[in-house]
C-alpha cells in the first residue's frame, strides 16, 4: 500500500444549524490532525467531512470499501447523530471499524458551561446511539474510550490500526507451498478454500522443481555478494568461512536464499512453506534462507504449515514501526522442575533472527531427518520479556485463534544444541496454561512475538469474525473449558 490510512469519520445532524456544524468540523479536523501526527499511530489519519445524512454515510462507506489505501474507519459522534441514518451505509462496510468514544474538551468549563456547550459536546449520548445501532447491525468493531489526547487512547488506536493494517495486507495476499505438508500430520492440514473465503489470502502449491530452477539460476557473483553480507552481520563458524572446509555449504545456503527470494518476488508472494519430506533437487533443507526471509518480513511455516506462514506474515505487518521481534516457533521440549516449569521453543532450523538477544552465529550441523546434506543455520538465544504465542487451527467447520501470554526468560548455555531457541514461562501458570492450550486444540507450531499482544490477536479475530481463545494471567481452567463449550454453541448459531 502506498499510504495506508484510517478515515476519521464524525457524525452529527442538521438540527443544530450551520454554526454548530462548522465548529464540529473544526474540532474533528483538529483531532484527526493530532492523531495523524501521533507517534503511537503508524498509519495516516484522514479527516473526512462531517456526516449529517444517510446519503453521506452511504457514499463514504462505498468510497472506503473501494479505496485500496483505506484500512478502516474511526467513527465518532461529536453531537447526537440519529442511528437510523447510518444503517444503509454501515451495513455495506467491508473494512474494519473502530468506534472512538471521546469528547473534544477534556475538562468541563464549570464556570461557563451552558446549553450551547451541552448541545455541541454530546458524545456521551450520541455515541451511545451509535453503539446501539452498531450492535443492532452486528457491526464488529473495536471500542476505544477516553480523551483523544491521552497516550493510552492513542496507543489503543495505534494497536488497532496495526491490526487493521495486517488485515488489509492479508486481502489478496498469496502464499506459496513448496510440496505438501508433512505426511500424516493433522494440525498443519486445513481447508484452503475456507481460509481464502474467511481471511482473504490464497495458498497454492508448487513443485519443488519450480523452486530448484530459481536456486540453480542464482549467479555466482550474487552468491559471493550475499556471503560477504553474512560476514558483516553474523559470526561465522571457521569451517563455513571463506577458505574453510565447508564454505561451499554456506555458498549453497546463500544460493537458496537468492533463489527462494527470487521465486517469491517473481510470483508476488508474501510467504511460503517448505517441507523436509520434499526436497528433490535441493542439496539442503533451507534453514538460513527461511530465517533471513522471515527477518525480511515474509511469512513462513515449516512442514507445509501454511496457516502459520500466513499468521506470521500478519504479525510481521502488525510490527510496523516497531523494533521487529516475531518468529515462527515450535513448543519443543520442557523443563519440568517443580514450580519452575518452562518451555524451550525452537525448530529444526527456522527461527527468525529478529528475536535474537545476541549476535547470531552461522553454523552447520547434521539434521538427522530428510536424508540431505547438513544445513546451514543461524544460532542464537532470544530476548527476555513479555511475549505471546499464537496459533490458528482449522476445526473442520471453522477456524480458531488461540493466544497465550508468556514471559521469556534467559536461555542457559546449551553448547550442544545446534539451533536458535527461546525459553519462556506460561501464564497463568504452566499446568493451567498448557492444559487450556491442549483443550483448545492449539498447534505445536506458533507465531512467537515480543510485539503483538493478546489484545491485538483478539481484535484481529474480531475483524476476521473468527473465535479467539486467550490464555493469560486471568485464565481459570474450568472457566476456560466452559468457554469452549459455550463457544461451540455460539459459533453454530453464528454460522
Ligand atoms: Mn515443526
Amino acid at each position: 500500500m502506498a499510504n495506508p490510512s484510517v478515515w476519521f469519520v464524525t457524525g452529527s445532524q442538521h438540527l443544530y444549524g450551520p454554526e454548530v456544524l462548522k465548529q464540529v468540523a473544526e474540532n474533528s479536523a483538529k483531532i484527526a490532525q493530532e492523531l495523524d501526527s501521533s507517534s503511537d499511530i503508524p498509519v495516516g489519519v484522514i479527516f473526512k467531512p462531517v456526516i449529517t445524512d444517510p446519503e453521506a454515510v452511504r457514499a463514504l462507506v462505498l468510497a472506503a470499501n473501494s479505496d485500496p489505501d483505506c484500512i478502516g474507519l474511526v467513527l465518532w459522534m461529536h453531537t447526537f447523530s440519529p442511528g437510523k441514518m447510518w444503517i444503509g451505509g454501515l451495513s455495506q462496510l467491508n473494512k474494519p471499524a473502530c468506534h472512538l468514544h471521546t469528547q473534544f474538551n477534556a475538562e468541563l468549563p464549570w464556570s461557563t458551561i451552558d446549553m450551547d456547550f451541552m448541545n455541541l459536546n454530546q458524545a456521551a449520548h450520541g455515541d451511545r446511539e451509535a453503539g446501539h445501532i452498531h450492535t443492532r447491525l452486528g457491526l464488529r468493531r473495536k471500542v476505544v474510550v477516553g480523551h483523544w489526547s491521552h497516550t493510552s487512547v492513542q496507543k489503543q488506536l495505534g494497536d488497532w490500526s496495526r491490526v487493521a493494517l495486517a488485515w488489509a495486507d492479508w486481502q489478496g495476499a498469496k502464499f506459496a507451498r513448496f510440496g505438501d505438508n508433512m505426511r500424516f500430520v493433522s494440525v498443519t492440514e486445513g481447508d484452503k478454500v475456507a481460509a481464502e473465503a474467511k481471511f482473504g489470502f490464497s495458498v497454492n502449491g508448487f513443485g519443488v522443481g519450480d523452486l530448484v530452477k530459481f536456486v540453480d539460476g542464482a549467479s555466482d557473483d550474487s552468491v559471493t555478494q550475499l556471503v560477504s553480507e553474512y560476514a558483516d552481520l553474523y559470526d561465522i563458524a571457521p569451517e563455513l568461512a571463506t577458505g574453510g572446509a565447508r564454505h561451499d555449504a554456506l555458498r549453497y545456503a546463500a544460493r537458496q536464499e537468492i533463489g527462494i527470494r527470487a521465486f517469491l518476488e517473481d510470483g508476488n508472494f508474501k510467504g511460503f512453506t517448505t517441507t523436509f519430506e520434499d526436497l528433490h533437487g535441493l542439496d539442503q533443507l533451507p534453514g538460513l534462507a527461511c530465517q533471513r526471509l522471515m527477518a525480511a518480513g515474509y511469512g513462513f511455516g515449516g512442514e507445509g504449515d501454511w496457516k502459520t506462514a500466513a499468521l506470521l506474515r500478519a504479525f510481521k505487518t502488525l510490527e510496523t514501526g516497531l523494533l521487529p521481534g516475531t518468529s515462527f516457533m515450535e513448543d519443543y521440549t520442557y523443563d519440568l522442575v517443580q514450580g519452575e516449569e518452562q518451555v524451550l521453543g525452537a525448530h529444526m532450523l527456522e527461527i527468525c533472527p529478529s528475536i535474537a538477544s545476541n549476535k547470531p552465529r552461522l553454523e552447520i550441523h547434521p539434521l538427522g531427518i530428510g536424508g540431505k546434506s547438513d544445513p546451514v543455520r543461524l544460532k542464537f538465544s532470544s530476548r527476555v520479556g513479555a511475549a505471546t504465542n499464537t496459533t490458528v487451527v482449522d476445526l473442520g467447520h471453522r477456524f480458531r485463534f488461540i493466544v497465550n501470554d508468556v514471559t521469556a526468560v534467559e536461555v542457559p548455555e546449551m553448547p550442544n544444541l545446534p539451533v536458535a531457541s527461546a525459553l519462556w514461562k506460561v501464564h497463568p501458570n504452566f499446568q493451567e496454561g498448557v492444559a487450556a492450550w491442549i483443550y483448545g486444540g492449539g498447534a505445536h507450531h506458533t507465531v512467537y512475538s515480543y510485539n503483538v499482544t493478546s489484545q491485538q490477536v483478539r481484535d484481529f479475530a474480531e475483524i476476521a469474525n473468527v473465535e479467539c481463545l486467550v490464555i493469560d494471567s486471568e485464565t481459570k481452567l474450568n472457566n476456560f473449558k466452559n468457554e469452549l463449550r459455550w463457544n461451540e454453541a455460539a459459533y453454530k448459531f453464528n454460522g
